[in-house]
């Protein structure tokens, strides 16, 4: 175990200026649940102040408020003096990883996640679950029902699964639809490229029509968003490393990525790396050309889709895409495009919506509470259609829409936008 002074901790200006104005309680999604001043932004806030002044003693009972923060970055926004809660709670996560290396943490964030090929591997039998149709026998003999509560919401997170990851079917470079105007670096997240397939290959065809140049590198790693919510930076520069050199050898005007997360990870590469001297410039340059897609395509003249859908559609705005990027116009934006669409807001559609990444698995109880209350919102729309561009809000969607025996389809706008382009003049259907 490290000395005390050894470790990377907090600067003590990210929570000394705390008023305890208590602005930040009305904003946060476990607060509101619990109603505790430890499951609060400045709880968790006056945690860390105690715990690093050593009035406290750093407990794992302490250390366990900051994985019960959903990292939504609500608290964030609105601290009128600049005190960044989120930011903090991933500070001590990251500052008791280095006190207490936990044991099962080393195999899944060094072992597994960094190879997209052992993550291929790892997925098989999920893909095997779906493909030889045991699924659908699990929902008609209503095993379901028998199931132990959790393991039945976990697995009513699955999307339909590809037969194979996209990384192996999507071509390293797809070419523009006439001339090309801008080349562009994918970015495939893992989820997309195990999970998600239809929807990436769906935001390639987007593009290459709007006159883009595709190049899709099948070396990329995990984005590193996982290995930053427990704490493991050091695997978090790993991999930024590693990304930001994968790119470089293409020379690309602009990298895409259509996952919220991993966009909201990748431009913090310059921040991750703005103390490594020999880093530092290349990840500046490399975070400065990130876009989220949806961001992109509001960048750049895009062709009306002929096509119709004629659904009502809400839309429920990811944490990383909303606040980790401040995007929340560009995919609103580019669902009003589509003729026949009726876009209807959602209620609190900036709330967390439960997922946080593992919170489903990691903090069941309270995860289901804040999806409730998101499923409140969804019903009182009525809408047939929920878009969002973020694969974990989509699982965490799909399950809540299970539980609550809603007709809703859980979809990435781009999605929707590329339905109506395939739909020509006629009218898009499920
Ligand atoms: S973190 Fe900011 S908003 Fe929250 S109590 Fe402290 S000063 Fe107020
Ligand atoms: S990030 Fe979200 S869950 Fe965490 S303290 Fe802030 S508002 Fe609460």
């Amino acid at each position: 175990m490290k000395n005390f002074d050894q470790l990377e901790k907090p600067e003590e200006t990210s929570y000394l200026n705390c008023i305890r104005c208590g602005l930040c309680l009305a904003v946060c999604p476990t607060y509101r649940e619990y109603l505790k001043e430890t499951a609060s932004p400045r709880g968790r806030v006056a945690l860390t102040r105690k715990g690093l002044e050593g009035e406290l003693e750093l407990t794992p009972n302490l250390v366990e408020q900051m994985y019960g923060c959903f990292a939504c970055m609500a608290c964030n926004d609105l601290c009128p003096v600049g005190i960044k809660p989120a930011d903090l709670a991933m500070e001590m996560r990251s500052m008791q990883e280095q006190r207490r290396p936990s044991g099962w943490k080393k195999p899944l964030f060094e072992g597994l996640l960094p190879h997209p090929g052992r993550m291929e591997t790892a997925t098989f039998p999920l893909r095997v679950y779906q493909t030889l149709g045991l699924r659908k026998l699990y929902y008609a003999l209503g095993i379901r029902k028998v199931m132990p509560k959790q393991l039945r919401d976990m697995e009513g997170m699955l999307p339909h699964l590809p037969q194979r990851p996209l990384r192996h079917v999507l071509p390293q470079t797809t070419a523009a639809k006439g001339v090309t105007k801008y080349r562009v670096g994918f970015f495939l997240g893992c989820v997309q490229s195990l999970m998600f397939a239809e929807e990436s290959a769906a935001s390639v065809r987007v593009m290459s029509r709007n006159g883009c140049t595709v190049v899709t590198p099948r070396e990329v790693k995990c984005c590193g968003m996982p290995a930053h919510g427990y704490g493991r930076m050091d695997l978090v520069r790993e991999a930024a490393r590693h990304n930001i050199a994968v790119f470089e050898k293409y020379n690309v005007d602009v990298i895409v990525t259509d996952c919220a997360t991993c966009g909201s990870s990748l431009k913090e590469y310059a921040k991750y790396l703005s103390d490594d001297p020999q880093w530092a410039k290349r990840a500046e340059t490399f975070s400065s050309k990130v876009r989220d897609i949806s961001e992109f395509l509001d960048e750049i003249p895009l062709e009306k889709p002929a096509g119709r859908i004629e659904a009502r559609v809400t839309y429920h705005d990811p944490c990383h895409l909303r606040r980790g990027q401040m995007v929340w116009k560009q995919p609103r934006k580019l669902l009003s495009m589509i003729d026949g669409l009726e876009f209807v807001e959602l209620p609190e559609a900036d709330w967390c919506c439960g997922s946080a990444g593992t919170q489903l698995i990691t903090h069941y109880k309270t995860s289901i509470k804040v999806m409730d209350k998101k499923m409140d919102n969804l019903a009182s729309t009525h809408a047939e259609v929920i878009a969002t561009g973020c694969p974990g809000c989509q699982m965490q969607l799909n399950t809540g829409i299970k539980r609550r025996g809603l007709k809703v389809r859980v979809v990435h706008p781009v999605m929707l936008l590329d339905e109506a382009y395939e739909a020509k003049h006629g009218t898009a259907t499920d």
